[in-house]
Parts: C-alpha cells; structure tokens; sequence
C-alpha cells in the first residue's frame, strides 16, 4: 500500500489508511495482524450503479440483446428494472466468439531457405 501513495498511521490497536489526505480503510488489531474495513466513499457507489443492458448481457453469460431485452420488457426477472439502454453496444468477447477459425493445412516436406 506504501507502494501505491498509502500512509498508513498506527495509534495503539487501531490504524488508518489514507491516501491524498483521503481516509480509505481503518484497522484494528485481531491477533497479531490488523483487520482492515474499507471506508465507503462516493466513488465507490457511483461505480455500484452500472446497470445497462451490456451488463446484464455479461451477467446472463452472453445472452443475446433482444433476449434480454424482453426479460426487462415482460418483467421477467424480479430486480432488473434496470436503466434500459437502447443503444446497441457491441460485445468484444461476443465478436470473438464469433470469428470463423480455418485450419492450417500441414505441408509435406521441408521449407526450403
Ligand atoms: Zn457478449
């Protein structure tokens, strides 16, 4: 964490982490070793609130859009009532997938150099 920018302060069996006079963790001692607790900020619950259609079609393990988008439409799943995002977002591992793949014919003989 020193590494990263981190001070770390010990006072007695408690400990605080900061970073850019941010507090991010507090400590305190279990055993030999600190417990560490993430202090919750701002920026962490905005990146909470993520939900859009390419989400939940990474989640449904890939499933396609316009399946996913009448599980939302007809209410199908309870707790998707979800920003419904109408832009089509391409899929990286989705086009991938989709990549046609040739094989390699083996050639008798040698290369010649
Ligand atoms: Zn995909």
């Amino acid at each position: 964490m020193v590494k990263l920018g981190a001070n770390i302060i010990f006072n007695g069996e408690k400990c605080e982490v900061t970073r850019n006079s941010k507090l991010l963790a507090v400590g305190e001692i279990v055993g030999k070793l600190y417990m560490l607790k993430i202090v919750q900020n701002e920026e962490v619950n905005i990146a909470k609130d993520e939900s859009n259609l390419k989400l939940w079609h990474c989640r449904y393990g890939h499933l396609g859009m316009d399946y996913i988008s009448k599980l939302i439409n007809d209410k199908m799943v309870t707790g998707m009532d979800t920003v419904h995002d109408e832009r089509c977002v391409a899929c990286e591992g989705c086009i991938m997938g989709k990549h046609i793949s040739y094989k390699i014919s083996k050639r008798k003989g040698k290369a010649s150099y």
